[in-house]
């Protein structure tokens, strides 16, 4: 039965891979190499040299296209690197509309480097497509959805937007770094570039930085690949050893990492000292019926914001965590807690991120998969 046709928790264990041809090593071997002999030039076995393409990157990056349902994966050395190459496919003049509410590091990437270049943005409120199709032009070649949206959660309708573009030689590219494909499958849902930040959940163990896209089409996919090779932001054999070693385990991890997240996600409802808890999981949740939708579980993503805190109270509530670490990041094992308004979000101006949401008091969880009592108690003596 080709790979193809396994289900998910399958594909996360075999999808894209094959024993190695050498001597059956069961995990692909690290190929540390730059180069590789030929015979005569360009007498060679597929690989020339490690920016073009790697035997280990290639494993990772099949292994990629398999859990995401797509045909063609490409692994990067960063989730920004992949976002950079996403934005190299258009031309000066095009435009660009994006989620409002979207990681720090994207909104710079956009506004910092690539505005220069003559790219336009526009980012709106996704939550229904109305401000999608105000900003839609000619020159849009690019619908930019994170979903759900960092750090407030947000669940942006994903097969809406595809069709709303349906036909119009626009590209909708969905970061699925918060979902995973355990969750989400943006490519059958009409997307047609799926983005990791596999730093994140698809690595898992927080031991390495990396990026992916995941796309359907041969153009797209050579176009892509043409970027990748030409600006070089090339993932490495052992980083893509560990995303490959992490992918395995994802969906046992995303398991308890939702159901800890749920766990979690009650505690502090219920936790009079607390005064707003954003998880797609309530269903009273704006967006809860698409995220039933188009989710598969809720995730162990969670923000709130303190009763009655201020910019310092939060900070001094991520110093009392002992459980959770204060640090950048999500996605690992381990759960982590951070504060938005100071690190992740620090890149943007304080009256845009307030306006979606992002107060100086907002906490953001990412829930790992240690045993749940000792995550509410920790935050139990944090909040006090
Ligand atoms: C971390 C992150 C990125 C950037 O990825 P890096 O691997 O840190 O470059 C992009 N999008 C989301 C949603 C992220 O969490």
């Amino acid at each position: 039965m080709a790979a193809k046709n396994y289900k998910f928790n399958t594909k996360t264990i075999h999808g894209g891979q094959q024993p190695d041809k050498a001597y059956g090593a069961v995990m692909p071997p690290i190929y540390q190499t730059s180069t590789y002999a030929q015979t005569t030039p360009g007498g060679h076995k597929g690989y020339e040299y490690s920016r073009s393409a790697n035997p280990t990157r290639t494993a990772l990056e099949n292994a990629l296209a398999s859990i995401e349902d797509g045909e063609f994966g490409l692994a990067f050395g960063s989730g920004l690197a992949a976002i950079d190459a996403v934005i190299k496919l258009l031309e000066p003049g095009d435009e660009v509309i994006s989620t409002n509410d979207l990681y720090g590091g994207s909104y710079r990437i956009f506004k910092k480097i690539f505005e220069k270049f003559g790219i336009v943005f526009h980012f709106v409120g996704m939550q229904g497509t109305d401000a999608i199709r105000d900003k839609m032009n000619s020159k849009t070649k690019l619908i930019w959805v994170e979903t759900p949206t960092n750090p407030m959660m947000n669940i942006i309708d994903i097969k809406a937007v595809a069709k709303l573009i349906y036909n119009k030689n626009i590209l909708l590219a969905v970061d699925n770094t918060f979902a995973t494909p355990y969750l989400q499958m943006p490519l059958q849902l009409g997307a047609d570039i799926v983005m990791h930040s596999a730093t994140k959940y698809l690595g898992g163990h927080s031991d390495t930085v990396v990026g992916a896209l995941v796309v359907k089409d041969k153009e797209l996919a050579d176009r892509l690949y043409f970027i990748q090779n030409a600006s070089g932001a090339v993932c490495g054999p052992m980083d893509s050893f560990l995303v490959l070693r992490g992918i395995k385990t994802l969906h046992v991890r995303m398991q308890r990492h939702c159901e800890n997240g749920r766990a979690v996600a009650e505690y502090l409802k219920d936790n009079t000292k607390v005064e707003k808890v954003y998880w797609p999981g309530f269903s009273n949740h704006p967006n809860h019926s698409v995220a039933k939708e188009q989710m598969k579980d809720f995730g162990g993503m969670i923000s709130f914001v303190p009763k009655g805190s201020n910019y310092e109270d939060a900070i001094k509530i991520v110093e009392r965590l002992k459980v959770f670490t204060l640090a950048e990041s999500l996605g690992g094992v381990e759960s982590l807690a951070g504060h938005p308004a100071s690190m992740t979000h620090a890149s943007i101006p304080k009256k845009e991120r307030e306006k979606s949401g992002v107060v100086d008091a907002l906490i953001r969880l990412s829930v790992g998969i240690e045993d749940s009592e000792d995550l509410i108690a920790d935050l139990e003596q944090a909040i006090g």
